[in-house]
């Protein structure tokens, strides 16, 4: 049997943060959840659970008391495209001061070792230009182009944890997640990300009826299930990997595929709008997942198909949860 460790999650009331807890606690661990939040659909397992805002040094060094083995930083103010396009500068304050406290009070409180949750965001703008895009190896997030503010951000802190390595010798990891989707996410309210938006969209929308849709629908992506995340971030964790490593699918599909793969699902005939004046951010974007099959010995598995079966339920639910669903559509789910 693996050996017990005391974990930190922040970011443990969020979607990933979340999932990330439930596991560590199946798997054993002693496990402190840190958040502004507690979790929005069910309570969370942690040992300890923390309300604390990691802008602010001190409670960084509360976050990271204790002697902890390990700490998974997933906390940061993100959203969906319509969110992380127009709000740069709290964005990128926030975060850049989450993530330099959360390094600095883990150095002095020893933790063992510290992960921190990148994006695909700090790719460079210039290599997603196209729909068919070549799929992105993690040298191509230099010469540096990524999506302004957020991407900025992240691709900074990953810099810091390279340079607290080196001064320090402080162990980082560092991971580069691409389009998490889910059960228990953000659905609605302008941070969520397009499988959830498009799953409360098709569930609310009637048999043979519309669905709006963000730019052409031809933009491309990759979509990795969030047990699939967190199944990489515990190998990586636990790996002497210590570069920017991908952490995503390779299938790429265009958003109107997506549409369609969630209607399907819902067994509705829907035709699409596409509205061209909301954010599509960059026209295509995929996973090469070379080195992670090198750092790892492993790749996600979960297909789109069953990963969005699950995830359409659960929204579907919810929304008849909170009486948003009249009762004569949610009928025609398949799920
Ligand atoms: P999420 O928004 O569900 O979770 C982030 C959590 O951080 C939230 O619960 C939020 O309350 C918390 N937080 C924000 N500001 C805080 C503060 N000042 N102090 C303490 N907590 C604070 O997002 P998620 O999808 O779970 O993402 C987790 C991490 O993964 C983030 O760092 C995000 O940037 C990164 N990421 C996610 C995706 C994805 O597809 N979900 C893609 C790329 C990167």
């Amino acid at each position: 049997m693996a050996i017990t460790k005391r974990v930190l999650v922040t970011g443990a009331g969020g979607f990933i943060g979340h999932h990330l807890v439930k596991r560590l606690k199946a798997d054993n661990h002693w496990v402190r959840g840190v958040d502004l939040k507690m979790p929005e659909y069910e309570s969370s397992p942690a040992d300890e659970f923390e309300i604390l805002d990691l802008r602010k040094f001190d409670n960084c060094l509360q976050a990271t008391r204790g002697g902890l083995d390990q700490a998974y930083t997933l906390a940061a103010d993100m959203g969906g495209i319509g969110y992380i396009t127009t709000v740069l500068a709290d964005i990128s304050r926030n975060n850049i001061l989450i993530n330099a406290h959360m390094l600095e009070a883990s150095r002095l409180n020893a933790v063992g070792r510290f992960l921190f949750s990148s994006s695909a965001c700090v790719y460079a703008g210039y290599r997603q230009k196209s729909a068919d895009v070549t799929a992105l190896r993690e040298e191509d997030a230099y010469p540096a182009d990524p999506e302004p503010g957020y991407g900025w951000e992240k691709l900074f802190t990953e810099e810091l944890c390279r340079y607290y390595r080196q001064d320090h010798g402080f162990e980082t990891r560092i991971v580069r997640f691409h389009n998490v989707y889910g059960p228990l996410g953000t659905y609605e309210g302008g941070k969520e990300k397009a499988p959830a938006a498009i799953s409360r969209k098709v569930a609310l929308a009637r048999d043979n009826g519309e669905i709006q849709v963000w730019g052409d629908g031809k933009q491309t992506r990759s979509f990795m299930y969030v047990d699939d995340c967190v199944e990489g971030l515990l190998r990586l964790m636990a790996s002497d990997y210590r570069e920017p490593l991908n952490l995503g699918t390779d299938r790429l599909i265009t958003i109107n595929g997506l549409v369609d793969l969630i209607a399907g699902i819902a067994g509705k005939r829907l035709v699409k709008k596409h509205d061209i004046s909301k954010p599509q951010g960059v026209r295509g974007r995929n996973s090469d997942n070379t080195r992670l099959a090198q750092a790892l010995g492993w790749a996600p598995s979960i297909s789109l198909e069953s990963g969005l079966q699950i995830t359409y339920t659960w929204i579907e639910s919810e929304l008849r949860k909170v009486g948003r669903l009249p009762l004569k559509y949610s009928s025609l789910s398949a799920g």
